[in-house]
């Protein structure tokens, strides 16, 4: 699979909380994010939904 730059992707990060204190800087601005309701993030089900079919997809 490749991105729209012809980048192959071969790993994917799949955030898990917006509630993460930590400011990685490729993840999180110093100032934070807008917490978003718990109804409009992934399930744990979904999560691994989503790996399945990545997996899928690479093997
Ligand atoms: S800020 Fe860093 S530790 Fe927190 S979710 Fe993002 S990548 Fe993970």
């Amino acid at each position: 699979m490749k991105d729209q730059w012809n980048r192959k992707i071969d790993y994917i990060r799949i955030s898990v909380t917006d509630r993460c204190n930590l400011r990685c800087i490729y993840c999180m601005p110093e100032e934070g994010v807008p917490s978003i309701p718990h109804e409009e993030i992934l399930t744990y089900d979904e999560i691994v939904r989503l790996c399945r079919c990545f997996f899928k997809i690479w093997y």
